[in-house]
């Protein structure tokens, strides 16, 4: 397929094209992107509907501060 669309470095794991948690239509990008400790909070913000939530992505890293499993 010729004509790509823009050419976007990674910019990591950021999610795209999620849908609508009310309605289903797909959102291009997060409005809001909050980094936390082992996690980064998305904002999505519809445009079809106006609906507005959270997604929470957790990385790895946070596996230390669960119990260990030592025998
Ligand atoms: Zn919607």
């Amino acid at each position: 397929m010729p004509g790509s669309n823009l050419k976007r470095p990674d910019v990591g794991d950021i999610p795209r094209q999620n849908p609508c948690a009310q309605c289903g239509a797909p959102i291009p990008a997060p409005e809001w992107i909050e980094p936390g400790r082992g996690r980064i909070s998305y904002l999505w913000t519809c445009r079809a509907c106006g609906y507005r939530f959270e997604a929470i992505a957790i990385f790895d890293h946070s596996a230390d501060e669960r119990e260990p499993l030592a025998a």
